[in-house]
């Protein structure tokens, strides 16, 4: 066998291990001191009470003969659809069952739905990135082309003058934080049904958008359906990202080359895919109940506060900008012009902090670090105190 020598362009570093392994030897040389973490991806809380409760009878329901279920529908469960449905028609998207598909997590179908594109596709990505976009167009040889966010005010970029045929846009985006606009996400569709051009619109952080002039959906904008995939993920606000569940949204207009995208997902989907467990799904659909989104309010609400504090904390340090918050992190300029390594090791080194190095998101996050607010209130006002004495300012809480 030969192997796909587009593989070996990746790279072999696991930016998780290597950041493990400095927290290890850290601790060997500071055992005394509370570490405090400021670099989860995902929600680092219990499952939703009603989840629990959702998963724990559908686990029953599966020990016995009259209740148990064989192999899942591929594209999820009808139960799972139709609230998942219900929950766009709130917001005046109206969604048919065979527009929705279930998957285990966001990641996979990021990367999977790039197989129904063929590999002379030239691709965009907005950086700085989350990195599957990078590293699945690369295993697969694809020519990637970077437009990067304003270096000060990290607003995303619009669309240049080039061609492409696929184009990545994550709202809000991971790392940044930064949401699209009505008005910029218009700028896109256009400039991708000029294109016939695909847009691959990561919604995976939308449960964190409070602002009702921002859009939670691609599908807010006129004529986004003909040319846009939706992907969301229940790891970031429902506390899915071990029990892994996403869902992906392929609108009928989408037709590329006279073919359906969603009847070719389909066909892609049964070759390759055997469904998400009953349990996951039971779970899942409990947090789309009148209940699940109180909770799941309750939760973001509180991530949503850490993350205002750590932002008000670092516009008082002078590493970024005021502005409004909606999302689960803050993105931050590097002090004294470190790198981001340089600046993870400064901050783990000299204040026990954990956070992520903005080069893992691609050469533009270089110099930049991403701050989680996925942390207790008391671990975000610890970590909070130590960045102002380390920077030499007065504590910036109020
Ligand atoms: N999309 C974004 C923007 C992410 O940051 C991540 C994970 O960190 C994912 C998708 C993957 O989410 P999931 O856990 O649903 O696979």
């Amino acid at each position: 066998m030969n192997l796909n020598e587009h593989y070996l362009r990746l790279s072999d570093t696991d930016p998780a291990s290597l950041i493990e392994k400095k927290i290890q030897e850290h601790m060997l040389l500071s055992p005394d001191r509370q570490l405090l973490r400021l670099d989860a991806e995902d929600s680092p809380f219990p499952l939703p009470r009603c989840v629990d409760q959702a998963m724990s009878e559908a686990a029953i329901q599966l020990q016995n003969d009259a209740t148990l279920r064989k192999l899942p529908p591929v594209s999820g469960y009808p139960f799972l659809i139709e609230a998942i449905k219900n929950s766009y028609s709130q917001r005046s998207i109206a969604l048919t069952e065979g527009e929705i598909f279930i998957n285990n997590g966001a990641k996979c179908d990021i990367a999977g739905i790039l197989e129904l594109a063929s590999t002379d596709n030239t691709v965009v990505i907005t950086e700085p990135f989350n990195p599957v976009y990078y590293s699945s167009n690369l295993a697969a040889g694809r020519n990637v082309r970077f437009i990067s966010s304003d270096p000060v005010s990290y607003e995303p970029p619009l669309p240049d003058e080039e061609h492409a045929d696929i184009i990545y846009l994550s709202s809000p985006c991971n790392p940044t934080g930064y949401v699209y606009t009505k008005e910029m996400l218009k700028q896109w569709v256009d400039y991708a049904l000029y294109h016939n051009a695909l847009i691959l619109f990561d919604a995976s952080y939308e449960a964190f958008i409070r602002s009702e002039e921002l859009p939670r959906s691609i599908y807010e904008i006129e004529g986004a359906k003909k040319c846009a995939v939706e992907i969301c993920s229940l790891s970031k606000a429902a506390g899915f990202g071990n029990t892994r569940l996403g869902y992906t949204v392929i609108p009928n207009p989408l037709i590329f080359d006279s073919v359906r995208l969603n009847q070719l997902w389909m066909r892609r989907e049964r070759m390759k895919f055997n469904g998400v467990s009953y349990v996951a799904q039971k779970g899942a659909a409990a947090v789309f109940s009148e209940e699940g989104q109180k909770e799941l309010c309750q939760i973001t609400d509180a991530v949503l506060l850490n993350a205002q504090m750590l932002r008000r904390a670092f516009v008082n340090l002078g590493l970024c900008q005021k502005g409004e918050v909606n999302s689960p992190f803050v993105w931050i300029r590097c002090p004294q012009k470190l790198s981001s390594w340089g600046c993870f090791d400064y901050f783990l080194k000299e204040m026990g902090v954990v956070t992520l190095p903005g080069s893992i998101f691609g050469a533009g996050g270089e110099n930049h670090m991403k701050i989680s607010a996925y942390a207790t209130r008391e671990i975000v006002c610890a970590a909070i105190e130590r960045f102002a004495a380390l920077m030499g300012k007065e504590k910036p809480l109020e």
